[in-house]
């Protein structure tokens, strides 16, 4: 990345959108102002309130995730819905108006491939993605490091509480959402042993979930002594490291296992533990890793499932945002982002995330 005092040449408007358009690892960021986009029939555009850096932003900035270039990254945010080319509604059916505040899918869906029929519009094959597209002439707000975002027909809709605090509606649309997602797709039902592999954002928030759908066991894994005291906070009922992991599982046992680190040794222990006719959930594997290995014989007997979980629904959306909304650990993910930083400071919260000074940075577009 480039030095920040000198990435980011000063060309913006005061009266129109501005844009961090990130360029490639080598060139970085530049803050761009952009013409306020016309919107076509089905579209929105909103005035973000405040972005958050997923961890899926810092691997795409040091060049481990190829992108189209050039673009704007980020896709957690919330904002405030500022015009719109109507009608358009939300997941619950209310009409978006200005001034309304939502937050959004990460992802376009058409509603009528075999896909989306099948009921993983996350994986539309016409699928457009938030900070993960070019910028084109008509689509130059496609992400969330900006003031505002245009939101393309397809784009599933969520209203958000007013009374919800930014930093914890922020990551809602990837961290939260992808979480329900996953916990679905395990089947989690109340009373399940559930162990969560990994306690950065993903699996504090598993964690927090897990005991909000009646889990009665949740046990936490994570190396970092700091994170495991963290999940303990959130409702984890007891933690361990990698080292004692098969131990806790045998003791509490593994309804399911989410495993969200993406290390693939801790997938190899995920499949490892998993209980009689239990699940796992992998999550955290988002870029080409070792292989793993498991005696199909083992999995047989004990009845075993496996299911990756990428991305979400606007209905596991919709579930994030009423948790996060009701959750009594609000004020902990409150504490989990610090003092947002403006916008101009892309490359300072950049920075941060990558050296993981909280489990989210957030950017404000004030
Ligand atoms: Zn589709
Ligand atoms: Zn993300």
């Amino acid at each position: 990345m480039t030095d920040p005092s000198t990435s980011i040449p000063a060309r913006s408007d005061a009266a129109l959108p501005l844009a961090a358009v990130w360029s490639g690892p080598d060139s970085g960021f530049t803050l761009v102002s952009q013409p306020r986009p016309s919107l076509a029939p089905g579209e929105v555009l909103v005035r973000i309130e405040l972005a958050t850096v997923c961890g899926s932003d810092v691997h795409t900035i040091s060049g481990d995730r190829p992108t189209a270039l050039p673009t704007v990254l980020g896709h957690e945010a919330v904002g405030i819905v500022e015009e719109v080319a109507g009608p358009v509604r939300t997941r619950g059916g209310r009409l978006v108006e200005p001034g309304q505040r939502v937050t959004w899918t990460i992802g376009t869906s058409c509603g009528s491939c075999q896909r989306c029929l099948r009921g993983v519009p996350q994986k539309c094959t016409g699928v457009r993605k938030y900070g993960h597209e070019a910028i084109t002439d008509h689509w130059r707000l496609n992400g969330g490091f900006a003031t505002h975002c245009h939101l393309v027909e397809g784009t599933g809709l969520v209203a958000v509480p007013e009374t919800l605090p930014a930093a914890v509606a922020a990551p809602a649309n990837c961290a939260t959402a992808t979480v329900v997602c996953a916990a679905r797709r395990a089947e989690l039902t109340a009373g399940d042993s559930v162990i969560v592999i990994g306690c950065g954002m993903l699996g504090l928030t598993a964690v927090a979930y897990a005991r909000e759908r009646g889990a009665e066991h949740v046990v936490a894994c994570d190396v970092d002594e700091s994170r495991r005291e963290l999940a303990l906070a959130f409702g984890a009922t007891a933690v361990c490291g990698p080292a004692d992991l098969a131990e806790y599982a045998e003791k509490y046992g593994a309804d399911v296992v989410i495993e969200l680190s993406g290390n693939h040794r801790a997938v190899q222990s995920a499949l490892d533990i998993v209980g009689m006719d239990g699940h796992v959930a992998l999550v955290g594997s988002v870029s080409p890793g070792p292989e793993v290995s498991f005696e199909p014989n083992v999995f047989v007997r004990n009845l075993s499932h496996v299911v990756g979980s990428h991305n979400y629904t606007v209905d596991d959306l919709a579930e994030a945002v009423t948790f996060l909304a009701e959750t009594p650990a609000q004020n902990l993910f409150a504490g989990l982002v610090p003092e947002p930083l403006p916008l101009t400071d892309i490359d300072a919260a950049v920075a941060a995330a990558r050296e993981g000074t909280a489990p989210r940075i957030a950017l404000r577009m004030d």
